[in-house]
């Protein structure tokens, strides 16, 4: 199994690797049954990692660590070590769940408010109707235990926990052992694919401007955006 070279950003490391050939090891590991932790970091996890080396170490230890963000397309390209493109959270969900539904596979999904989880089911139902859904449950538990439990008596193909980070990850790398199939944290992508929240149009992906849609369509995201030049600022200081 050819495992990718990685690059640093702010210890982080980053597969360096094309979104297909990306998506071809993670198709061979679902189907040989690989316990697989994926995780899809933007510049903030970056940031959050460096005040917190617990859950640095926990990205660590994952499988893939995938650019999430231009950021950190911009950062590696700063350090002199680029990566080849992103690979979004979202975009791979997507691909996944096409794929599986061709390859009947089966899935796990917790995350998003109760509502939102409602429509990723009808969504689900609709557009992937041969892909096995194993268990559904909004973000807002109080013990992930049973949970966890009810995943490894029915042993999903893939599982998406959408509750944002940190939790997604810790909860990840703490049950991931109770199936061997792909563990991935999606953020905020049940909100897309449950329709409750618009991706960002092609011209804002394709000119790298999908963070400015998101913010204009959220101005309470310019909060959490505010780490973003302190990110640049720090990746310049870790320049050679
Ligand atoms: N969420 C959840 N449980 C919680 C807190 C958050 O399920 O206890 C969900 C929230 O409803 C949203 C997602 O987690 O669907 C986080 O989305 P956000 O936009 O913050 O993630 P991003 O994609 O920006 O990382």
């Amino acid at each position: 199994m050819p495992l990718f070279k990685t690059v640093n950003v702010l210890d982080v490391p980053f597969i360096n690797a094309t979104e297909a050939d990306f998506l071809t090891v993670l198709k061979e590991r679902i189907s040989g049954h690989q316990n697989t932790f994926v995780v899809t970091a933007n510049p903030e996890i970056v940031m959050y990692a460096q005040t917190h080396p617990e859950y640095l170490s926990l990205l660590q230890q994952a499988d893939f660590v995938t650019p999430d963000g231009i950021g950190i397309i911009k950062g590696a390209e700063m350090l002199h070590t680029p990566l080849p493109e992103r690979i979004t959270g979202y975009d791979t969900m997507t691909h996944l769940l096409q794929w599986g539904n061709a390859q009947h596979k089966s899935v796990y999904m917790v995350g998003a408010k109760p509502e939102v989880i409602a429509d990723v089911a009808d969504q689900l139902a609709v557009q992937f109707p041969n892909l096995t859904v194993l268990g559904i449950h909004d973000g807002y538990f109080n013990d992930f235990a049973p949970i966890a439990a009810d995943i490894r008596d029915k042993q999903p193909d893939m599982v998406f926990l959408a509750v944002g980070f940190p939790k997604q990850e810790q909860l990840i790398d703490q049950y991931r052992q109770a199936s061997n199939g792909l563990w991935m944290g999606v953020g905020g992508s049940f909100d897309v694919l449950g329709q409750h929240v618009k991706r960002a149009p092609e011209f804002f992906q394709k000119h790298h401007l999908e963070w400015f849609y998101r913010l204009v369509t959220n101005p309470s995201r310019l909060k959490r955006m505010m780490v973003l030049p302190k990110y640049l600022l720090e990746v310049r200081k870790h320049r050679h």
